[in-house]
């Protein structure tokens, strides 16, 4: 499919435009350098706005979660606002998730391990818009480094009066835990988040009830991850038209991109949402290695999205709408680049073998099905699998979707499904191989 170029996309984006100012780590992650460049700047101001003020601003950004699945920010903080919350005695949390674990990502550590105000900030200034009195951030338990820059962060806001008893002198008051988990992948999915928080075994509940309805401890939480609430201070104070001049309608702003695989310089960058993937490439990462051409199949937004072959990255727009499009996704914006010297279906088993290893296994079709996926898989990249079994596992993967407790059933599915969808003859070319290779073998044994 041949995208059109987004109207807005010519604002291209400037170093004076970007939101993380401290993302290769120019200057220090202390609480001085922040405000040299930008953070903690009017913040009481923000937090004396009303809840509703704040939250229409987020809307009217087009602000869309950064996670991976692109949830509308200012519908889902607007939940926790039901009507009557005056008189609710339950507290109300922010869960921040910081357990980034979706294979390729690595955009919330650099925030956490080099602009970790920008969160802190965040969690204030999008906790209040909640009516949060505190916010737990959960850090995948691997981020060591993070962690403890992220703590010293934090110590340093409470020590400057931005945090604790009367924060930033708003009159409110406002709590930041870190909680460190244990290198669970499910973990990084909410509810599982929740339960592990909550001291529990990390194995997802089933929605509904949102966690805007019950969340952790029972009480109304919103869970959302580091980016999006990173952003959440600069988007107040430059304003909403400011940040959705970036990108196209309904894919606004800037965006973190994590470009890893066959590039000349892997690189995480921000870049305004909607570039075209070439150019996201060739500007940032070096381009691919050995020239565009030698291109054979992008991975565009993390690894439960499909991979998309060469010759729709040659007009791709990264964004939700333009990846949706082509059957794929935008994901955590984890751009996994693959040359022609890639073996795709070995890459998609590899994946396959990571999913089983992650099930919580609650649900039968993700235990057994990932189970089965990670089995055939393995005889598809040898070689020793069927030709019907490709329309067999197809058939696998369409039972596995929409029918599990968490999305990643579909994490395992939907790789499965892209290779099959554009990399069919290379499946049906090695089993056909690996038949004559054994046909001759046989012949060679009875000669
Ligand atoms: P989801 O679409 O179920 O939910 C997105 C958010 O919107 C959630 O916070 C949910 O509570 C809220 N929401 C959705 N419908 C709602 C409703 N009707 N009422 C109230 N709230 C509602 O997706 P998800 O399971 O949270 O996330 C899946 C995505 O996570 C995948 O697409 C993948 O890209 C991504 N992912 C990211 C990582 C990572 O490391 N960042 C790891 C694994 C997966
Ligand atoms: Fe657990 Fe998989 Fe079910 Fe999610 S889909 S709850 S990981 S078994």
């Amino acid at each position: 499919t041949v995208q059109d170029a987004p109207a807005s996309h010519s604002r291209s984006l400037h170093d004076k435009d970007r939101i993380f100012t401290n993302l290769y780590g120019h200057h220090g992650a202390d609480l001085k350098s922040a405000m040299k460049y930008g953070d903690w700047y009017k913040t009481k101001e923000m937090l004396l706005k009303s809840h509703d003020w704040l939250i229409g601003e987020i809307k009217a950004s087009g602000l869309r979660g950064r996670g991976g699945a692109g949830f509308p920010s200012g519908m889902k903080w607007s939940f926790m606002n039901f009507k009557g919350w005056e008189n609710d005695t339950k507290p109300r949390y922010l869960v921040v998730n910081a357990d980034e674990g979706e294979p390729g990502t690595c955009k919330d550590r650099e925030i956490m391990r080099k602009d970790p105000h920008k969160l802190i900030e965040g969690c204030l200034v999008a906790g209040r818009m909640m009516n949060t009195t505190a916010a737990y951030i959960y850090i995948r338990g691997e981020f060591y480094h993070e962690a403890t820059v992220l703590q010293r962060a934090i110590q340093e806001a409470y020590q400057a009066g931005f945090l604790g008893k009367n924060a930033c002198g708003s009159g409110f008051d406002y709590d930041i835990y870190l909680h460190r988990g244990m290198g669970a992948y499910v973990c990084g999915e909410e509810t599982s988040l929740i339960e592990s928080l909550e001291g529990k075994p990390g194995k997802p509940r089933l929605k509904p009830p949102f966690p805007a309805a019950v969340g952790l401890f029972g009480c109304p939480s919103t869970v959302a991850n580091v980016e999006t609430i990173a952003v959440a201070p600069t988007i107040i104070r430059r304003g909403p038209n400011w940040f959705n001049q970036f990108g196209r309608e309904r894919n606004s702003g800037t965006k973190l991109f994590c470009i890893s695989g066959h590039v000349n310089n892997p690189v995480t960058v921000e870049e305004s949402m909607s570039i075209p993937l070439r150019e996201l490439i060739d500007k940032h990462a070096g381009g691919v290695k050995g020239g565009w051409d030698n291109l054979k199949a992008v991975i565009p937004g993390g690894s439960s999205t499909p991979i998309l072959p060469k010759k729709i990255c040659d007009d791709q727009l990264m964004d939700f709408d333009g990846l949706k499009d082509n059957q794929s996704g935008l994901g955590t914006a984890a751009v996994i680049v693959m040359d022609q010297s890639t073996d795709v279906v070995r890459a998609i088993s590899r994946l396959s073998k990571f999913y089983h290893h992650e099930s919580c296994g609650q649900c039968t079709p993700c235990r057994e099905g990932s189970k089965w996926t990670e089995q055939i898989m393995h005889r598809f990249e040898k070689g020793q699998a069927r030709e019907r079994e490709i329309d067999m596992m197809q058939e696998l993967t369409k039972q596995v979707e929409g029918h599990t407790i968490c999305a990643l059933g579909e994490a395992f599915a939907w790789p499965i499904q892209g290779l099959i969808r554009h990399f069919r003859p290379e499946l049906e070319e090695r089993i056909r191989g690996h038949a004559q290779r054994e046909g001759g073998e046989a012949m060679a044994g009875g000669w």
